[in-house]
């Protein structure tokens, strides 16, 4: 039998209008910088960032990296974990670290504290989606795409057991489904 597909939370549309303003901001804001990096945080950002990484008019390279949060169980403990690192050095470089989704903050906080210590020009955070209600660490998130409250969000990138990253929207899963 089809599975119901996830309900619209954020539209095709909407992500195509918000994406092209966040990458003009970024445009504008390094214009005089010289070459920025492009820093995906692996997988639910990597539509994300092919999107806005393209719409830039400024010249940019793209790297990833990848992280885990460790469990207790099946309970996530809120520690993160790096396991899998920038290729090339980032020292005196022009970094913005793109995330799918901030939700407490955690991974976002631990990833800019890490990296800062890597002696980067400058490091900024961009995060497609920001569950700000549930967000518990101080964390600066410089470009935002959308503010979303409390439920679990699939496709563009992310994912609910690996099902729906490709989706082309963002949908809600509904646990009655
Ligand atoms: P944080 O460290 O901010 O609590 O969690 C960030 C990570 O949790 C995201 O990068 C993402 O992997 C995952 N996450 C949090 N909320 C959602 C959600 O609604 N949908 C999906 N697919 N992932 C989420």
């Amino acid at each position: 039998m089809q599975r119901k597909l996830p309900d619209t939370l954020i539209s095709e549309e909407k992500i195509a209008k918000r994406v092209n303003e966040i990458a003009a901001e970024i445009s504008a804001d390094y214009a005089d910088k010289g070459e920025i990096v492009l820093l995906g945080v692996l997988k639910g950002s990597f539509i994300f960032l092919a999107d806005i990484s393209r719409r830039l008019t400024i010249p940019r390279a793209i790297e990833f990296i990848a992280v885990s949060n460790y469990e207790h169980g099946s309970i996530p403990s809120g520690a993160v974990r790096l396991v899998m690192d920038v290729r090339e050095s980032i020292a005196d470089r022009h970094v913005i670290i793109v995330e799918d989704i901030v939700d407490t903050g955690q991974t976002i906080h631990y990833l800019h504290e890490m990296l800062k210590s890597r002696s980067p020009a400058s490091i900024k955070t961009c995060a497609l989606l920001h569950k700000a209600q549930k967000t518990k660490v101080d964390v600066d998130i410089d470009y935002v795409g959308f503010t979303i409250s409390d439920e679990w969000v699939v496709g563009y990138g992310l994912d609910y057991a690996e099902h729906d990253r490709t989706l082309p929207y963002i949908g809600v899963i509904n646990p009655t489904d």
